[in-house]
């Protein structure tokens, strides 16, 4: 949307939240409505498969396969600081998101293209070399083609928008939509350790930072890097999606209880997840706990760990593999019906998992 256009369009109902209350999700959501209405009379509606409110939508491409496509938009300021992320690691995060995206479907990533909208002053300076060795090289690793972008100029701040397409065998794509009672969920990797090294970095800490004692400072960059260079789970989407072992999938980017509220809300079902059984990144216990920030609050609601998030009907638990690419899964909790609610257990107490991670607006 431009500045000075407005939403309101013919697709607006009376219960559709106004301007000023409406969160990002219930401006999707308008989006979503408006975009399945109008698709219906042309021919495209026969193409996509799915559209607005996943991880990435679908198209049809050919008799075996589908196509996959994510994109991000990262804005200085708001998703990183020009001072405290270094170039060649925006590059890898630039392409590493909309990755993420791509094996939440279970899919394998194909083609990126970037579009670049820098300041004068940051053109002049090495910054977009330093960003592209970055990307370049995450591309090179998963085999990723970089095919095409825009490049333009900004008054102040960068501004960065990464599409990545894919494929998956057809009618493979793991949506968030197929979760049901009963099934049991999982996450990849750890938990906590992107919020962590973010509230670590607001607060001066730096990549090998001296100021810290030789032994936390192989842990502090640890958590940095979880922030600025995370690595998306390529390995673990493609074997849950072209195996068939999971029913629903995303990935954390806005926060564990986000992002679990997303599958729950998309597939009309509740969930019951355990505290204690949460692979709460170990250096978060250790760095962040003596330093009042709670373990337990960043692996629920903290942002951007790029862990997969997933179920598994129980009947299949068992195929899982135990690592992919030397990442480990952990079972942290079951699908519920939808009446139970999304829910933490912590011992005997059972409270509501009010979604609390990182929301735009
Ligand atoms: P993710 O965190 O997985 O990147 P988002 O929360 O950004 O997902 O987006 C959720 C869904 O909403 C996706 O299908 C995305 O394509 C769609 N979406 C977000 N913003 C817009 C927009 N401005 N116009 C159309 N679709 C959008
Ligand atoms: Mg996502």
């Amino acid at each position: 949307m431009k500045d000075g256009e407005n939403e309101h369009g013919n697709a607006q109902s009376p219960s559709v939240p106004n301007v000023t209350t409406r969160t990002e999700f219930d401006f999707i959501d308008q989006l979503r409505q408006r975009a399945t209405l109008q698709a219906h009379s042309s021919q495209t509606i026969q193409l996509l498969k799915l559209g607005i409110g996943d991880d990435a939508a679908v198209v049809h491409s050919s008799a075996v396969k589908d196509t996959v496509i994510a994109t991000d938009l990262l804005i200085e300021g708001i998703d990183f600081r020009r001072n405290t992320a270094p170039a060649n690691l925006l590059g890898h995060k630039a392409l590493a998101v909309s990755l993420s995206d791509i094996a939440a479907m279970g899919a394998r990533p194909r083609w990126s293209l970037i579009s670049l909208g820098v300041p004068d002053d940051v053109w002049q300076s090495s910054f977009a070399n330093d960003f592209y060795e970055g990307l370049f090289h995450l591309a090179g690793q998963y085999d990723v083609q970089l095919i095409g972008g825009d490049t333009s100029r900004t008054p102040e701040q960068i501004v960065i928008d990464s599409i990545v397409i894919g494929e998956c065998p057809i009618d493979r794509a793991i949506e968030r939509s197929g979760a049901q009672p009963g099934d049991q969920i999982f996450v990849t990797g750890a938990l906590g350790g992107a919020a962590g090294g973010l509230r670590l970095i607001e607060r001066g800490a730096h990549l090998a930072d001296q100021n810290f004692s030789a032994n936390e400072t192989q842990a502090l960059d640890h958590l940095l890097l979880r922030h600025l260079q995370p690595e998306p789970r390529i390995g673990w989407g493609m074997v849950l999606g072209q195996e068939r072992l999971a029913n629903s999938m995303i990935d954390i980017s806005d926060g564990l209880s986000s992002d679990l509220n997303h599958i729950c809300l998309e597939s009309r079902v509740g969930a019951l997840i355990h505290s204690s059984l949460l692979p709460i990144d170990v250096q978060v216990v250790e760095l962040c706990g003596r330093r009042a920030l709670d373990p337990l609050q960043l692996a629920l609601h903290g942002g951007e760990d790029f862990e997969l998030l997933f179920t598994v009907r129980p009947d299949a638990v068992a195929k899982l593999p135990r690592r992919v690419d030397g990442v480990g899964i952990t079972h942290i909790g079951e699908i519920r019906d939808g009446s139970e609610g999304v829910k933490i257990s912590e011992g005997t107490r059972v409270w509501e998992l009010q979604p609390g991670g990182w929301k735009h607006f």
